[in-house]
């Protein structure tokens, strides 16, 4: 059953950089050499001439229509990825003397602890490691101390699978900020109950070395003036994200992907097929006997990044190799935690779900 695909592309799996849709690379191609009568390229044009800023514009306008994200809130494209970002917020957002909250639920948000305690007074409001990051905090679990200058959380678990359905209690005076950078463009939220949400673009929404940060504009008056230039929200915000030179190339095609989410009907259009994507993968592990067995608890999961486990490693491998022979690729686990994982972010089609569900059924058959 070896897939067969227009370009001899492949059904990737791939947890970030991450697949693109084929309509965005076409026209990306298209474009290439002669952008819109320009006479050359995206790469090739100045990034303060008038057709970048128009696709700089247009990039946040499509964001803004995406997450009907109000004017209250600014958006900036930034580079150094989202762990960039683990230095940026409490750099900008905790005061000297104030401490800031983190909810760890796995990789990425004890990544970001571990940067934010470098710098500060840190305190985890929850550790779910003990627990090997199977669920997200429940009613109660995470307290975050009404003092803190932020509450932190990383709303979808790359590496270990697992996703917020609710967001935890947050008292009012603190603002939420968010990793979202797995689940970016994925589903809908209301962008009004954070002070802060940011995603990287390479997992959901375009190519490496872009980062979207969205942030309250009252909280840029924490902005100390000391701060880099690089990581200061409010210089970078001032300058609408043209302080120096963006990363032009990515933010034209990630503006391409917001505009073809829009085309498929916006974010619960595509929130829908990722539940029927994730819904087609988790079906076959809860219907394997154990054959498959999910790391995440049914509460916790990740529509975008489903992870699981076989009966030992080398069947692991041997899965992992199988999958790619047939043209199913990208499945291996994260290096640090390993077993499988498949990351199902807004470009992969529904039809890449149902080849890899057939597949793990006609594994289990020929190896169970
Ligand atoms: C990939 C990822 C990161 C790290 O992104 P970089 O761009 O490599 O810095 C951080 N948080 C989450 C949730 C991720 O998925």
């Amino acid at each position: 059953m070896t897939v067969n695909l227009p370009y001899g592309r492949i059904y990737n799996f791939n947890a970030g950089p991450a697949a693109l849709p084929v309509s965005v690379l076409e026209q990306v191609q298209a474009e290439l050499m002669n952008y819109r009568g320009t006479g050359m390229s995206v790469m090739e044009m100045s990034h303060r001439s008038k057709a970048f800023e128009a696709i700089l514009h247009e990039a946040e306008a499509d964001l803004r229509a995406l997450y009907a994200i109000s004017a209250d809130y600014a958006v900036i494209f930034m580079q150094g990825g989202a762990s960039l970002q683990f230095s940026a917020i409490p750099a900008n957002l905790r005061g000297p003397d104030q401490s800031a909250d983190y909810v760890v639920t796995g990789s990425w948000s004890k990544a970001a602890y571990k940067e934010a305690r470098r710098h500060g007074a840190t305190r985890m409001a929850y550790d779910g490691t003990p627990g090997e990051f199977v669920h997200v905090p429940r009613n109660g679990e995470a307290v975050i101390d009404p003092q803190a200058a932020y509450a932190y959380i990383c709303s979808n678990e790359t590496v270990n699978g697992l996703a917020f359905q609710d967001l935890p209690h947050v008292p009012e005076e603190v603002p939420l900020v968010c990793d979202a950078s797995s689940e970016f463009v994925s589903r809908p939220l209301d962008v009004s109950r954070y002070g802060l949400l940011y995603g990287g673009a390479q997992k959901n929404a375009g190519p490496a070395g872009v980062t979207v940060v969205i942030v309250r504009r009252d909280l840029l008056a924490r902005t100390p003036d000391t701060l880099p230039p690089m990581l200061d929200y409010r210089l970078l915000s001032e300058h609408t994200s043209l302080y120096n030179t963006p990363p032009c190339f990515g933010i034209y095609v990630t503006g391409l992907v917001f505009k073809w989410i829009l085309g498929q009907g916006g974010l619960e259009a595509i929130a829908r097929l990722n539940r029927a994507k994730s819904t087609n993968v988790y079906a076959v592990i809860d219907q394997s006997g154990g054959f498959y067995k999910g790391h995440a608890l049914p509460d916790s999961r990740s529509d975008m990044n489903v992870t699981f486990r076989l009966p030992d490693t080398a069947l692991e491998d041997q899965f992992v190799k199988a999958a790619k022979a047939e043209g199913i690729e990208g499945l291996k686990g994260h290096r640090s935690v390993g077993g499988i994982r498949a990351s199902l972010y807004n470009a992969v089609p529904v039809e890449a779900t149902t080849t890899l569900a057939d597949f793990m059924r006609e594994f289990q058959r020929r190896n169970g």
